[in-house]
């Protein structure tokens, strides 16, 4: 315990030593400590107490009396003390934090459309003005809808071309929404125009390829359906998904299930089919697009529909090659980083 220069114990020199002493404390600690010094059951204030009892009778109620104010004035100075440390801390800790609360807050953020979803929207939107309508199948398919009823059966060299993700006995994870055309010429005959938009999974990964993307794949079985018929579809389809007069060239190629089949190529859409230096189209003025043909007889032999009444074209095409395109994108993988500042673009 602090010696005291006020031996003489008079409570009002106690009580002005102590006031002095909590008004300089700087923390809870030592503010308590001083309670228990001065108020405490051994405390300084309480020792002047007892000294009442060597004091004449006519004067002990007047002590007591200023023992009592000097006790009640340390009382009051302790809680005033305390109420201010702690308002102290709390103005230190609110600094700390450094949260600026005159800054005006954030307003609710809008969301947008992916722009996957958004370039699929919009495939769906020209297609189905063009009459297709859109089918759905599974992500998980059996052997006979991803390959075998597409004339593509076990041991087919084709099935290499598909670097295929297998999910158990006869299951896979569909190569190419393909299937779907089987699944809707088994339940419904002909005619019919399709559409089937969905995710397709391909053992495939670096910055133009995704082990998911995502295809378009359409389908239209009449009397009398001509190669004209498919040229004439992918053309609008093209130029009113690009906005502008793309233009439109066929190469021979093949796929097991379209005879005969075509590969699509589009004016390059950054240089405008001028080539040059353009990094995009390598120079050649054309971007290969889309895969297409004549659907073959074989396929029909496997919904049993009569190839010999009915013909058909089918293509399918890639969606992000279509969004990538169509907004200068150079890496498919910035479609699944889930990077706000990127998908903010859009
Ligand atoms: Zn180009």
């Amino acid at each position: 315990m602090a010696a005291s220069a006020h031996d003489q114990q008079l409570p009002e020199a106690i009580s002005e030593e102590a006031l002095a002493r909590i008004q300089a404390s700087s923390d809870s600690a030592s503010l308590e400590a001083l309670r228990v010094e001065y108020l405490g059951k051994k405390g300084r204030l309480t020792g002047a107490l007892r000294a009442l009892g060597s004091l004449a009778p006519a004067e002990r109620p007047a002590f007591g009396q200023r023992v009592n104010r000097a006790k009640e004035a340390l009382d009051a100075a302790l809680a005033a003390r305390g109420e201010e440390l702690r308002l102290r801390r709390r103005e230190a800790a609110l600094e700390a934090s450094a949260v600026d609360v005159t800054l005006p807050g954030f307003g609710p953020t809008p969301g947008r459309p992916h722009p996957l979803s958004r370039t699929l929207t919009e495939i769906c939107d020209v297609l189905g003005g063009m009459g297709f309508t859109v089918e759905e199948g599974p992500e998980v398919e059996d052997d006979y809808h991803n390959f075998e009823a597409l004339n593509m059966p076990a041991d087919h060299p084709a099935r290499d071309m598909q670097d295929t993700f297998f999910v158990g006995d006869d299951r896979v994870l569909r190569t190419h929404t393909s299937p779907v055309q089987i699944r809707v010429m088994e339940r419904q005959p002909p005619p019919l125009r399709i559409i089937a938009p969905g995710a397709v999974y391909r053992n495939d990964d670096d910055a133009t390829h995704s082990p998911m993307f995502h295809q378009v794949e359409g389908l239209m079985v009449d009397r009398g359906v001509t190669f004209a018929h498919l040229k004439g579809v992918l053309t609008t389809f093209l130029r009113r998904v690009f906005e502008r007069e793309v233009g439109v060239r066929l190469r021979p190629s093949f796929f097991p299930f379209t005879e005969p089949s075509v590969e699509v190529d589009v004016g390059c859409v950054v240089c405008g089919q001028r080539g040059g230096e353009c990094r995009v189209c390598k120079g050649t003025g054309w971007l290969e697009i889309l895969g297409a043909g004549m659907v073959d007889p074989a396929v029909f032999a496997h919904v049993g529909y009569d190839p010999e009444e009915f013909t058909g074209f089918a293509f399918g095409v890639g969606v992000e090659r279509i969004a990538m395109l169509k907004y200068g994108i150079d890496d498919i993988r910035l479609f699944y980083g889930g990077d706000l500042r990127f998908l903010r673009q859009f």
